[in-house]
């Protein structure tokens, strides 16, 4: 039966998130937040697709300070919806970015520690607690200047930018995802700093529900019960990424964990809203189709019967409906029934659901951001011809990634990567190594194919 989580509730300007609110929908800008017309008019759209939060990058003092001209412009438009400054690897523009925005994100991956070299270091017990106070050193002025702004917080960790320092002594695990998480949240209880949104992400949908499930144990075992922000990154584009989106949050929506939804897709940011809605609307439907489904397995084999006239909902339902099933393994296979669809389309929609929830691979897998204002390059139409080049590639990773600050980090596991590296130029990378820097956009795309190509023998 599904029932809801009980966490405390955070004020993000106008709206609530957790308590008693509803479950909010967000997404994020990806014009050049220096663009305040160009930024207006992206939030705008969010907005009036449903959106509920308008999340945008600031790289630095200058994109958050404008963040104050985005924010004055929109409200004299009748648009008083929350905005939030989205910050890594500078501490200090998180202090500006929290005079103008309802709610800052911060990474713990990189918020004081350097970006993630992927060396093992070592760290003594006195090391690693030096590293601590830094971040407390840092943290505590910034909360203050929350507190006086009324500025919510989300500590944001990615799977694919956790410190040198967590993974040293974590490894990649999801005890070191969440310790990345904890570590900030002690100091802000400490601080009695309480409008704060938690998030970990991963683009491995196995991940991302197993991290949350622990976080969400960890935080009631220390009294902690901040609302939560769902989201799988990286996630795609197109079918795949709704399927891929919907089995990871909607397995955790489903057992009443999350409190904010972004479903990140490579496409145009207001189309991630009804995607997103679609799966808000649908828990209490998924959560009894999944019951049912469970009690049905045989054979290793789920049996999910839907009755669904429309494919988009088809797709997102069945996907949230059976997520968490096959991410505990309850089952390797799955059968989908629905009246009104040829048996082909449903067999290929069972097969992108068990890819989504990496039990069986049968198509080429994506690993794109949905691009920010930190992307330099036309992520959609280079995601296309990728694609079109490498669909029959079965099993493949490959990450196509808008920016070099976080891409190789958050492309994780990818086998090969394209890496936007700066105006025109692309890195491409061979699994966490890069292979050619700052080649002209141009000819890009060409010699990443030709690599893998060679590389694999084809
Ligand atoms: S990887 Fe993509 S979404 Fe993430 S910061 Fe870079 S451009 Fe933005």
């Amino acid at each position: 039966m599904y029932q809801r989580r009980q966490s405390s509730e955070t004020r993000v300007g106008q709206i609530g998130i957790g308590g008693s609110n509803p479950i909010r929908i967000q997404s994020m800008g990806t014009v050049d937040t220096n663009n305040t017309e160009g930024c207006v008019a992206q939030a705008k759209r969010i907005i009036d697709a449903g959106g509920e939060l308008v999340r945008f990058t600031t790289q630095g003092i200058r994109e958050a300070e404008n963040m104050k001209n985005i924010s004055a412009q929109l409200k004299a438009d009748g648009y008083p919806t929350p905005l939030v400054a989205d910050v890594h690897f500078t501490a200090h523009t998180a202090d500006v970015a929290a005079l103008y925005c309802e709610k800052v994100r911060i990474n713990p991956g990189n918020y004081v520690d350097p970006g993630r070299t992927f060396k093992h270091l070592e760290y003594t017990d006195e090391e690693y607690a030096e590293e601590l106070k830094k971040i407390e050193k840092k943290l505590v002025p910034f909360l203050n200047i929350c507190k006086e702004h009324h500025t919510a917080v989300r500590i944001g960790v990615n799977h694919g930018s956790l410190s040198d320092r967590i993974m040293s002594r974590y490894g990649d695990t999801p005890e070191g995802i969440v310790e990345s998480c904890m570590e900030f949240l002690r100091i802000f209880k400490r601080e009695q700093f309480n409008d704060v949104v938690i998030s970990i992400k991963a683009s491995n949908t196995v991940v991302m529900v197993t991290t949350v499930r622990l976080l969400v144990q960890t935080m009631d075992k220390e009294g902690m019960h901040y609302p939560l922000h769902l989201g799988v990154t990286e996630a795609g584009e197109g079918e795949d990424g709704r399927i891929k989106s919907a089995v990871g949050i909607g397995a955790l929506l489903t057992e009443g964990i999350g409190d904010t939804v972004r479903v990140s897709l490579s496409e145009e940011p207001e189309y991630e809203i009804p995607v997103a809605r679609k799966l808000v609307d649908s828990i209490a439907e998924c959560a009894a189709l999944r019951e049912q489904a469970e009690a049905g397995i045989k054979d290793d084999t789920i049996t999910l019967e839907m009755h669904e006239t429309d494919w988009e909902s088809l797709q997102l339902k069945a996907a949230m409906a059976v997520g968490a099933l096959l991410i505990d393994k309850k089952a390797h296979q799955l059968v989908i029934r629905n009246e009104g669809f040829s048996t082909e389309k449903l067999v290929e929609l069972a097969d992108g659901i068990l890819q989504a929830a990496r039990i069986k691979f049968t198509k080429t897998e994506y690993i794109s951001c949905p691009g920010c204002g930190r992307t330099l390059y036309n992520l959609q139409e280079t995601i296309a011809r990728i694609k079109a080049a490498t669909k029959d590639m079965v099993g493949l990773k490959i990450g196509i990634m808008g920016c070099i600050v976080n891409g190789p980090g958050e492309m994780a596991d990818a086998d090969y990567g394209y890496v936007g590296a700066g105006r025109g130029k692309i890195s491409l990378y061979k699994a966490k190594e890069c292979i050619e820097k700052n080649i002209p956009e141009e000819e890009a795309v060409d010699r990443l194919i030709d690599f893998i190509r060679k590389d694999r023998g084809l």
